[in-house]
């Protein structure tokens, strides 16, 4: 990977609304994806995708149902008691990435994320 580093990489915690899901992610986000898909539109998700390695959870593998639609390839998961949905996950030729909503980070500016909206309505 040559990809220059704009961002600094650092540790975000976050998880839930209630506790039951919990995680820790090891990454530099700077930009995050607004997309215009029936489900992020209505979750109003602000993604960042890193790879599965980057990702632990600490908490709340039994505590999420997985919702899929359309292709049934990306797995929207949401806490089960609270209705967050604080990650979720598809796997890519590349490898297992994962989708944390950003707004789902602890003690985050959200306003700190360049936000690139994409037109996943079209797709
Ligand atoms: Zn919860």
């Amino acid at each position: 990977m040559s990809t220059p580093e704009t961002t600094e990489e650092k540790t975000y915690t976050g998880g839930c609304h209630c506790g039951a899901v919990r995680y820790t992610v090891r990454a530099a986000i700077d930009k995050v994806i607004e997309c215009n898909c029936s489900i992020c539109k209505k979750a109003g998700l602000l993604l960042a995708f890193v790879p599965a390695a980057s990702f632990t959870l600490d908490a709340g593998a039994e505590a999420t149902t997985d919702y899929l639609f359309n292709r049934m390839v990306i797995h929207h998961l949401f806490c089960s008691t609270c209705g967050i949905r604080p990650y979720g996950w598809g796997d890519r030729p590349s490898g297992r990435m994962i989708a944390v909503n950003v707004r789902c980070l602890d003690g985050v500016d959200l306003d700190q994320f360049e936000r690139q909206p994409f037109d996943g309505a079209s797709m």
